[in-house]
């Protein structure tokens, strides 16, 4: 249940519920933190089998995009909506203006997105009724596909691995075992193997293993059990979350772990492991915020220079997150909550002093003089 101990343990400011019969829409919007400016994150249309899954999923995924706009240097806050409906069945133009409506209600304090299941299309109905609203159509001055920019930032977070770990950013000759051949699976596959990486890749959707083979027909299929055996330099999950458990850790034979999926570790415990066994560990949601970089883009004129300059300094990020775990004895994932909590903290100290108003309106007050 939605409570307000959950609210203040988690940290929200704001979780909003909008429904509207006539369409049958049932969204929940929430805004987790608005310091560094407004909330970004995309609406996931699910079949949730309860309003309590539903809550619990807006809930965590609002804080993460919190932590990754705060990471990326944007200035941006962390939120994120969930719209309960079969995406099969329930979508219609009415019902994501409705929800277009309502995110317009928030005047501007909640910016939509893209997220699983939702598309482009369904961007151009909310955006008929709010300008809060990105990754809408390029010919309105969109950014269109997120996931070849997610891609990008992902390879350069392995570039960074690399560098940290073998000396060399380069990954000719470096073998990568490579779970999911989705979206940005695919574009990440490209990118390696014009690199001069060997892939090994899995996935279970026939269609996109096909793709995947006509984009880099070097590359050898793995059943998705063994992918995590795979004598391989880099581990890149870009399928699902909480990949690196207490069943795979001990089957890695990876120097590096950095891929695109969200969430990657199990549990915090597992990045500790990961420093144990001496495996690098790319923040995940560092090296895959290509994605929200490229939409953000839109706020003053998406340009593909614009969006390669930014999504390449994932380089550095990456580097520096490095150099401060070291200097700290951190494991990687905590020092990259640490550098995204700090950022944050340290606006929020700066934005603390009133600086004056341009006007100040008395009305009713007789002059003095
Ligand atoms: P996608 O749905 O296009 O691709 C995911 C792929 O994983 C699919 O081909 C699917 O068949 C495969 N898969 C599912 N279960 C699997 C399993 N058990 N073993 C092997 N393969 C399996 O999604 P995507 O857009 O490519 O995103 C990939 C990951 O990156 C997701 O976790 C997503 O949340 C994350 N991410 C994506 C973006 C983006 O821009 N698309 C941005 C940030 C994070």
């Amino acid at each position: 249940m939605l409570t307000f101990e959950k609210i203040y343990s988690m940290g929200h400011e704001e979780v909003v519920f909008f429904s509207d019969p006539s369409c049958n829409l049932k969204a929940v919007v929430a805004i987790h933190n608005t310091i560094l400016g407004p909330a970004l994150g995309g609406t996931r249309m699910w079949p949730y089998k309860t309003t309590e899954e539903a809550v619990e999923d807006v809930l965590r995924l609002s804080r993460g995009m919190t932590y990754k706009a705060a990471i990326s240097g944007l200035n941006l806050g962390g939120g994120k909506a969930v719209i309960i409906g079969d995406p099969t069945k329930d979508k219609s133009e009415a019902l994501f203006r409705a929800f277009g409506r309502y995110v317009n209600s928030l005047n501007g304090r909640y910016i939509t997105a893209e997220d699983v299941n939702t598309n482009v299309e369904d961007m151009e109905y909310i955006f008929t009724e709010t300008n809060n609203v990105t990754g809408v159509a390029e010919i309105h001055g969109g950014s269109g596909n997120p996931s070849p920019w997610t891609a990008r930032g992902v390879f350069r977070g392995m570039e960074a691995s690399a560098n940290k770990v073998f000396g060399d950013k380069s990954l000719r000759g470096k073998v990568v075992a490579l779970q999911g051949a989705g979206s940005v699976g695919v574009h990440l596959g490209r990118l390696l193997n014009d690199a001069g990486a060997k892939i090994y890749f899995t996935d279970i959707n026939e269609t996109n293993i096909q793709r995947f083979k006509t984009a880099v027909p070097t590359a050898e299929f793995v059943s998705t059990e063994d992918i995590y055996d795979v004598k391989a330099d880099i581990y890149a999950p870009c399928a699902l979350g909480a990949t690196v458990n207490d069943k795979t850790i001990d089957r890695l034979k990876v120097k590096i772990v950095c891929g695109a999926a969200n969430n990657q570790l199990a549990e915090n415990r597992h990045g500790d492991m990961l420093k144990e066994k001496g495996i690098l560990y790319a923040p995940d949601y560092l090296v895959n915020a290509g994605g929200l970089m490229n939409v953000s883009i839109e706020f003053e004129g998406w340009s593909e220079e614009k969006a390669v300059r930014m999504v390449d300094k994932i380089y550095d990020s990456t580097l520096k997150i490095f150099k401060f775990a070291d200097e700290n004895n951190l494991p990687v994932y905590r020092a990259t909550d640490l550098m995204a909590e700090k950022r944050i903290e340290s606006i929020r100290q700066i934005k603390g002093k009133y600086l004056g108003d341009v006007t100040h309106k008395f009305p009713g007050r007789k002059s003095k003089h």
